[in-house]
């Protein structure tokens, strides 16, 4: 299997709830590694801009309000299948629908505000990666 990188952000529901150590400690325990971490209020513009393929969904607006409403932690998870892990880990994007001892089903709300982020596909995470941590060496 091939080591991939992956993006993982805990979003702004998940840093009020006081979930970031319980998030991280999930990450790290199902074997993923931190490469690379950041904390930061997303801007308007940023958010937009890492949502942008969901621009012309209803949920759009709600989404880049919810985004930048408060800081996130954004990270750089490393492994063997890491992007169909951490997404594994994260659980569905509905938590109602998330499976038991998941990130979601834990501390997730709902549809909208379902406290963490993750790459969909190895393409992705490269552009998502690098639209984080610009010319970093991780
Ligand atoms: P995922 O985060 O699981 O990859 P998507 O890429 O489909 O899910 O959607 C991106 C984010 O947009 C979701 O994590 C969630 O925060 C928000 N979202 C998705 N669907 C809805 C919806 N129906 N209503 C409100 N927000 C939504
Ligand atoms: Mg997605």
């Amino acid at each position: 299997m091939a080591i991939e990188r992956t993006l993982s952000i805990v979003k702004p529901d998940a840093v009020e709830n006081h979930r970031i150590g319980a998030i991280l400690a999930m990450i790290e325990e199902a074997g993923l590694k931190i490469r690379g971490m950041r904390m930061l209020h997303l801007t308007r513009p940023q958010a937009e801009g890492f949502y942008a393929v969901h621009k012309e969904r209803p949920f759009f607006g709600e989404l880049v309000e919810f985004m930048t409403r408060g800081p996130v932690v954004v990270s750089v998870l490393e492994g063997d299948d890491a992007v169909k892990r951490y997404r594994d880990l994260m659980g569905a994007t509905n938590p109602a629908e998330a499976a038991e001892g998941t990130i979601r089903k834990r501390y997730a709300k709902d549809i909208g505000e379902n406290a963490v982020h993750g790459s969909d596909s190895a393409d992705n995470a490269k552009i998502e990666v690098a639209y984080f941590f610009p010319g970093y060496e991780l």
